[in-house]
């Protein structure tokens, strides 16, 4: 008799290493792998992540056979289980609203219907509902949280199962079923910067163990180092397991324990991830609303009614906003599909309080341009540096760019590389080169207004208005 399959669904956990859902397949016999494309998603991924995505499918492709289906998911995964005669389905959990309700129903429908249906842990070290606080609530700040994550623990990863893989036709071609862009084709080069796929997520990790770990507590906020890991898509996609970089990051600070504050910190960032999530789970409002609604209150500038404000939009996106380290930052986002954490955060600042603008408008950016846009990450970390988030940055510390870009690109590396244009301008002028002298300007070559924007804000006024928005904010609310 021919053994009955099991369909094994991949979303975001795109590897074959520490795959608890895989694992759980392999156990009955031979597996189908499938990707689908559903139109339905509420929210699909952006250009940059898609990018991403055709490269993961692409290698993944290269490991297991893999079945690529458009269509509404509960349709696709009906017409497989029939074609198939598969009689179970598996998959990694997935936690983003929408995800989430998808595969309750999938799996209601699916069970009633007489199919086994499993989900597993695929992508966290711990599930969101997994830790609360004291009072058996949603942890609204971050280090308890870690200490209870970190107390419960998480299992040892475990390595790649023997998998019975069994072809099943007919699939979309990948051109066709996730394009990559062509006319323009913005994402040129890309190939030579990123190794999407198990094998490159596994690499690129191995290496930031050996040379990048060292000094990641005290370095990870140099822009201008190779002091982080660059791991956010791969983690995204699941195309390696954070349990597996937790253990590699302790197995590293076990070995050699002057690694131990380096390691503690990496796990901790990690455990932000966790936290992202677990402040999704438990609030499903955190990609569009404020957490704390007294921020519905303060006095936006709307692009849509504001040509001013739709101006300064379109200047941060494009990083023409004059102020250098912020131009940086938008360039290697828009050139490489990634930016610097401390970038990131000085980028979103500026973007929040210098222009006024509501960080919906930052996370809808990133959405589209990050290669590891993620629906967590991206919206609790807007709301963190808007203040408007759980265990957020308070609004009133209101990042200064060109003190920032001084005090973490020290040696002007990172600015000149993204602001070419500048890039012959003495290092006291780099992030602030309205106040060089004509003299020095003449040197390098810069004709402010013409070679590199004026800057399209002043930072003390801006400043000033940021904090009588809040003021009146706070008024509003009380
Ligand atoms: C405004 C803003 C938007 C962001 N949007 C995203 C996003 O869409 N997707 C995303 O993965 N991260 C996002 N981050 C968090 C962080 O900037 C990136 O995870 C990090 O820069 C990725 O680089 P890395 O892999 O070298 O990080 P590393 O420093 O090597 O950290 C290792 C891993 O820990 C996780 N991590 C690190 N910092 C954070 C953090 N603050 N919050 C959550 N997870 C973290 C990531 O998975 C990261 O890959 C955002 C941060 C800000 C300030």
């Amino acid at each position: 008799m021919k053994p009955v399959p099991t369909l094994f669904w991949f979303r975001n956990d795109m590897r074959l290493d520490d795959n608890p859902a895989l694992a759980h397949a392999a156990t009955h016999g031979p597996v189908v792998g499938v990707f689908i494309d559903d139109p339905t998603t509420p929210r699909p991924r952006g250009g940059a992540s898609r990018w991403w995505l055709h490269q993961s499918l692409a290698a993944l492709g290269t490991q297991v056979p893999l079945t690529l289906r458009h269509g509404e998911s509960l349709a696709v995964l009906r017409e497989l289980l029939r074609e198939t005669g598969a009689s179970r389905l598996v998959w990694s959990r997935r936690y983003d609203p929408a995800g989430a309700a998808k595969d309750k129903a999938i799996h209601d429908t699916l069970t009633r219907e007489g199919f086994t249906v499993l989900g597993e842990v695929g992508n966290m070290l711990a599930e969101p509902w997994d830790i609360s606080n004291a009072e058996g609530e949603p942890c609204k700040v971050f280090t308890p949280f870690w200490k209870r994550l970190q107390a419960r623990g998480w299992a040892a990863p475990q390595p790649a199962p023997r998998v019975a893989w069994a072809a099943h036709g007919p699939s979309v071609p990948l051109d066709t079923f996730c394009p990559l862009p062509t006319a323009p084709n913005w994402a040129a080069g890309w190939e030579t910067l990123w190794t999407p796929g198990e094998h490159g997520a596994r690499q690129r990790a191995e290496d930031f163990m050996a040379h990048g770990l060292r000094g990641y507590a005290d370095l990870r906020n140099r822009p201008d180092l190779p002091h982080v890991s660059r791991l956010s898509a791969a983690i995204h996609f699941g195309e390696v397991s954070v349990r597996r970089l937790a253990h590699l990051a302790q197995a590293a600070a076990h070995a050699d324990p002057t690694l131990r504050r380096d390691a503690d910190v990496f796990l901790s960032e990690l455990g932000w991830r966790e936290f992202s999530y677990h402040l999704l789970w438990n609030y499903p409002t955190l990609p569009h609303a404020n957490w704390k609604p007294a921020f519905d209150a303060y006095p936006w500038r709307d692009p849509a009614t504001d040509p001013a404000a739709a101006r300064d939009l379109t200047l941060w996106q494009r990083g023409q906003t004059g102020y250098p380290f912020v131009d940086a930052g938008m360039r290697e986002l828009w050139h490489t599909g990634w930016m610097h954490n401390r970038v990131r955060m000085v980028v979103a600042s500026f973007l929040i309080k210098h222009l006024r603008l509501h960080w919906r408008h930052g996370e809808a950016w990133f959405w589209d341009t990050l290669v590891d846009a993620d629906p967590a990450s991206n919206a609790a970390s807007w709301q963190w540096v808007a203040g408007s988030g759980a265990d957020a940055a308070p609004y009133f510390r209101i990042f200064n760019p060109i003190g920032q870009g001084k005090k973490f690109d020290p040696m002007g590396a990172y600015t000149r590389h993204w602001c070419p244009e500048l890039a012959k301008l003495p290092l006291d002028f780099l992030q602030c080169p309205w106040d060089a002298t004509p003299f020095d300007l003449a040197t390098a070559g810069v004709r402010l207004g013409h070679d590199y924007p004026l800057p399209c804000v002043n930072h003390e006024a801006a400043r000033a208005a940021a904090l009588a928005g809040y003021h009146a904010t706070r008024a509003d609310s009380a």
